[in-house]
């Protein structure tokens, strides 16, 4: 049975009929303390560090208090999970708290892991330390990389225990409760069109979107169906750029599901994601996902292309044309292909875009899936590289990134010295000096990502209630592009023991 939002005030799970959002409460947690405040996002909204050790700070973003005069909602969307027609979803444990206005900005506050919500179906509305750390920390970390992303205020505990497995015995395995506030222009994400086209609810449809372009596409001054597919177009342009910052650092999201994508082109909903230690294009986190790999590192692109297809479809009735839409969605693969390839020569460090440089990006790709290959060290030493240098020097310099380097065979290193011949032809042919290069190079090679490991070093010391590990990873990832001598240890290959370990998506 499908009922108005408006119907029922309490939070229980249902069918949520000619709306795109209810009211609900959060849940009042335990004990909440608050474990890590990320300083740029207070500043972001207005706030000074002081103003987060206050009461008020802690009640309102452990939803243990409504801030005055506002009303706290979740949003109704649907998607395509894995493919599949997934048909109503929506903030299941998500609660939009407020917007705020700071300098100009405007900035969307939620909770995540706050109670059930009419979209919780099955799940109980709340979110283990474990996955809250790793969206607080990588939230952060991609903002400092420069790639699109929404950002994460707070990490908060809540006291609570919270039920995530029945182990094989039938004992129940408890984990501690946790909240994050994430922050962003808005999370609305191309499901929330998807649901009200399922439903030929055009109504909703056509006001949800003059709703989005009319607060956050300001750009967009043009009417009628043109308004539409200029919302498109822009949003299409934005996805993919975001997904050329996911290739430059190695983040595979891990879960592109439509309604994990954001009309913002802004990283969302940090499950399952991982990085790429040894650079592979096969390589998913997401264990759910193992068999078929449809979000795996070489594909994000693709299924970028087909979730902006589900996107047209919805859209589709304020515009009744197809042909400007997929004129749109036909640029894409070219459009993404030309930003990639000058993505990767810049990784590089060649600026002339032309059949040999190209051809020398398509053969790196090829050599770094001989062996295993460290993705941030090889780019990051390859700046050391010096235009005089032999192959053999050059060589010499990356040779810290593969996981086995006494095993590599004759052939294979033949290959990577051909592969630097040709580099260094185009390094001498170039203009730039060394030292010029090697600061453009640096400025695109991240030295310090979030590793799964890190994240999983500093999960397993929260879980003893030492969180120190948080907040030194945080600096750290705070300046992922500078030398920072005293963290050197993190700029290291995976060690063995994390060879298999995944991200985790509960
Ligand atoms: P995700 O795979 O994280 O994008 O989640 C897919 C859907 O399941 C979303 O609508 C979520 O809100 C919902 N969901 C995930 N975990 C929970 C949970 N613990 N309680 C309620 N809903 C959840
Ligand atoms: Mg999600
Ligand atoms: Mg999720």
């Amino acid at each position: 049975e499908i009922l108005p939002a408006d119907s029922i005030t309490e939070n229980y799970v249902r069918q949520v009929a000619g709306a795109s959002f209810s009211y609900v409460t959060p849940e009042k947690p335990s004990n909440p303390k608050v474990i890590h405040v990320a300083e740029e996002v207070l500043e972001l909204i207005g706030l000074e560090p002081k103003d987060a050790t206050s009461t008020d700070f802690l009640a309102t973003f452990s939803g243990t208090t409504v801030y005055p005069e506002t009303k706290p909602f979740a949003m109704a969307y649907a998607g395509h999970q894995f493919g599949n027609w997934a048909g109503q979803l929506g903030d299941g444990r998500a609660i939009n708290l407020f917007e705020i206005e700071h300098n100009n900005q405007s900035w969307m506050l939620q909770l995540k892991g706050a109670g059930k919500t009419p979209y919780s179906r099955r799940g109980d509305g709340f979110a283990v330390l474990r996955s809250s750390i790793r969206e607080h920390l990588c939230s952060e970390a991609m903002f400092h990389l420069g790639v699109p992303t929404t950002r994460s205020l707070c990490l908060l505990t809540t006291g609570d225990s919270v039920l995530r497995d029945v182990l094989y015995n039938g004992n129940a395995a408890y984990e501690p409760g946790a909240i994050v506030c994430r922050v962003a222009p808005s999370f609305i994400r191309f499901g929330n069109f998807e649901l009200l086209a399922a439903r030929n609810d055009f109504e909703n449809l056509q006001l949800l979107t003059d709703f989005t372009i009319q607060n956050y596409f300001p750009e967009i001054t043009l009417e009628g169906k043109a308004k539409y597919l200029a919302f498109f177009k822009a949003v299409s342009q934005k996805t993919l750029d975001m997904v050329i910052h996911w290739q430059r650092v190695g983040f595979v999201h891990g879960v592109m599901n439509t309604d994990n994508m954001s009309v913002h082109g802004i990283t969302i909903d940090y499950g399952p994601y991982g990085w790429q230690d040894d650079y592979n294009p096969d390589w998913t986190p997401n264990t759910t996902d193992s068999e078929n790999r449809r979000y795996r590192f070489g594909q994000q692109a693709d299924v970028a292309l087909w979730n902006l297809m589900q996107l047209a479809n919805a859209l589709y009735p304020l515009i009744d044309e197809a042909e400007p839409l997929e004129a749109i969605l036909n640029a894409f693969s070219p459009q993404y292909q030309k930003k990639y390839n000058q993505m990767m020569l810049d990784k590089i460090g060649i600026q002339e875009e032309n059949e040999a440089t190209i051809a020398l990006v398509k053969a790196l790709e090829e050599n770094l899936v001989l062996e295993e290959t460290d993705m941030t060290i090889f780019f990051r030493n390859l700046a050391e590289v010096d235009k005089n240098d032999t192959e053999i020097m050059a060589f010499d310099r990356i040779k810290t990134a593969f996981y086995a380097l006494e095993e590599i065979t004759e052939r294979n290193e033949s290959t990577w010295l051909f592969w630097f011949t040709q580099y260094l032809t185009q390094l001498k042919a170039a203009t730039a000096s060394d030292e010029e290069r090697k600061q453009k190079m640096n400025a695109v090679n991240p030295k310090y990502v979030l590793r799964n490991y890190m994240a999983q070093l500093a999960i397993e010391a929260a879980e003893k209630e030492d969180y120190s590990l948080i907040s030194e990873l945080y600096e750290v990832l705070k300046n992922p592009y500078d030398e920072q001598p005293e963290a050197e240890k993190w700029f290291a290959k995976r060690p063995d023991w994390a060879r298999t370990k995944v991200g985790c998506s509960m």
